[in-house]
């Protein structure tokens, strides 16, 4: 009997609701449980495909080509598994599933309404895609961890709280439970943390017909046992319900947080699973990831150069990818950010700090990403950090669009094809090295984006990417883009050394760019940050971290194998828990 675990929000959203989800299936990973993740997001977007990464953080993208919410990165992160399109539920999706059975008449004549025909909806896709396999094995999973976004008591969330009330019937109180993750304020002019939006949070989703089996208090420091004994007064639950999920220096700590305060014995009484309480094998991986972070003394930079800078959530998956690269070779990585357009000339006129600020970052860094992107704001900029990272040997990884560009700046600075460009930014250029060669998918709205999980095949053994790979005569990376490199220009570049060294199947698309006399250049045309693992660093980018670390040579030679010296921390020297970048923090409220 599949057992489900529905985790909602309370006070504010924002507050690592999905990491503690995560954290959750996790522990219960790792006691040999199978389990699966279903995120809903309570808007009337059908996905995030269409979502500005200004506004919403970076579309992730899975295997089918589904455009996610990045909260389905967390679960695949850290559960290891890979996760359908189906597996992020919205509004959008459920009421245009009720419309289309309206249209074909399967409603009989009746007049459809939100209770019961779309609560039955929902929990019909729940029970479907729970058992959908998410692992290599292919066995049907056991645990269904379902988180919904944004919190209790929004308007928009309402019918997938009620279906989740009468669902609790249905599947039996010992296959459902709910965890609800609200916010326990510290006012700094008291200093005293405050139970007060969590008991009316907690009433509102009584009121609602759920009654939370666990509240996790999201706090900036630990629980007072006073402040847990109150919760547990007013809220109506033993103490032992009351979780406590202060802030850490890394995500990775929060499952040992929460395996720490009995979550699992609990849930294994509470639903009635046999599972084995003993120290866990996994769980002991998670434990040396988390002290490892706390324990790196070298560092090292990457400079990412993007356009949406601002929102360090455009790029999640990105530098959670620099951060598994880091952490494998035990260094704490340094993100900066640079803002593309700031490196372009006209900025020097308009606003030269600004200018000389992004240049510095640049060339401070040790090592340089140009991730993916669209539009034309900023490309050019992109373009001078390649330009730079080339002449002056400095690792360089270039992600789908990092990659096209790299492609224009070797053209126009070394096969001398000034004007060379992409079509999507220059039309009418004399020379279009990247052009528009959609992958046409019939049937599918908008569908001319390649999208989702494709081959690249390696056409030599000469390829550094290729041994990073392991040696691989192919591998299948997750992709999103609409332009590629144009094939027929291809052999000017090769004569100069610029290789392409991974095609797709047919070989008409160029998925690998290496350069020849480079200490690391690289550029792929998919995206390999949405496959990369806490312990399974995506290849591409562990050789800019290895290139700009200045290990990346050795790790060749030692056939891919990194030295025990380089994954551990052998010295117990000063911890920095200020890794600012994968720690679990509350996002600052004002305390007027
Ligand atoms: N805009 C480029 C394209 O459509 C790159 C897309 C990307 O970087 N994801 O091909």
């Amino acid at each position: 009997m599949m057992k489900y675990i529905l985790v909602t929000g309370g006070v504010i959203s924002g507050i690592g609701k999905g990491i503690i989800a995560s954290s959750v299936g996790t522990i219960l990973k790792s006691c040999g449980l199978h389990v699966t993740a279903i995120k809903i997001d309570p808007y009337i977007n059908i996905d995030a495909g269409t979502f500005s990464p200004y506004e919403h953080g970076e579309v992730f993208v899975l295997d089918d080509g589904g455009e996610v919410d990045l909260d389905l990165g967390n679960y695949e992160r850290f559960l290891d598994i890979r996760l359908t399109r189906d597996n992020n539920l919205t509004t959008g999706k459920i009421y245009q599933s009720v419309i289309n059975k309206e249209r074909r008449g399967d409603y009989l004549g009746k007049t459809v309404q939100v209770v019961p025909h779309i609560t039955d909806a929902i929990q019909e896709w729940v029970v479907k895609q729970a058992r959908v396999p998410v692992e290599d094995d292919d066995v049907e999973p056991q645990v269904c961890v379902i988180e919904l976004g944004g919190t209790v008591g929004d308007i928009e969330s309402m019918p997938f709280i009620e279906a989740f009330r009468q669902f609790q019937f249905k599947v039996k109180r010992e296959n459902f439970c709910n965890i609800h993750v609200s916010l326990i304020p510290q006012p700094s002019a008291t200093g005293e943390q405050k139970t007060k939006p969590t008991q009316s949070s907690v009433r509102e989703l009584r009121g609602l017909g759920l009654s939370p089996d666990l509240i996790m208090c999201r706090c900036s420091t630990v629980l007072e046992n006073s402040v847990k004994e109150k919760i547990s007064m007013f809220c109506h639950v033993e103490p032992e319900q009351v979780i406590c999920v202060h802030d850490v220096s890394s995500i990775y700590k929060v499952p040992l947080l929460l395996e720490k305060q009995g979550v699992v014995s609990y849930l294994s009484r509470r639903l009635n699973m046999p599972i084995e309480t003993r120290p866990r094998k996994m769980l002991t991986k998670w434990k040396e990831m988390s002290d490892r972070s706390d324990r790196l003394l070298e560092q090292c930079s990457i400079a990412l150069v993007g356009k949406y800078t601002k929102f360090s959530d455009s790029y999640a998956s990105v530098i959670k990818a620099l951060e598994h690269s880091a952490l494998a070779i035990s260094h704490k990585l340094e993100v900066k950010y640079v803002d593309s357009a700031h490196l372009e000339p006209s900025t020097l006129q308009e606003e030269p700090v600004k200018y000389h600020e992004a240049w510095q970052k640049l060339c401070s860094a040790d090592g340089v990403l140009v991730p993916g992107g669209f539009g034309v704001r900023g490309t050019e900029g992109k373009i001078h950090a390649i330009s730079w990272a080339r002449n002056q040997k400095k690792p360089f990884l270039g992600v789908c669009l990092g990659m096209q560009l790299a492609v224009c700046e070797f053209a126009r600075n070394t096969l001398g094809w000034t004007d060379a460009n992409s079509t999507e930014f220059d039309p009418e250029s004399k020379h279009p090295v990247v052009i528009d060669m959609p992958e046409h998918n019939p049937g599918q709205m908008g569908g001319t984006m390649r999208l989702g999980k494709r081959r690249t095949i390696f056409k030599t053994n000469n390829s550094v990417l290729r041994k990073l790979y392991g040696d691989a005569e192919y591998v299948d990376e997750r992709h999103r883009h609409r332009f590629e490199v144009n094939p027929e220009l291809k052999s000017h570049f090769e004569e100069k050394g610029f290789r392409f060294v991974g095609q797709d199947v047919e070989g008409e698309r160029m998925e690998v760019i290496e350069l020849d006399d480079h200490p690391y250049f690289v550029g792929v045309q998919y995206h390999p940050e949405f496959t990369s693992r806490p312990m399974k660093p995506s290849p591409p980018y562990l050789g800019l971290l290895l290139a700009a670390a200045g290990k990346l040579q050795s790790y060749l030679q030692k056939g891919c194998r990194l030295s025990p010296r380089d994954t551990y921390s052998d010295q117990s020297g000063s911890s920095s828990p200020d890794s600012e970048i994968s720690e679990l923090k509350l996002p600052s409220i004002s305390n007027e």
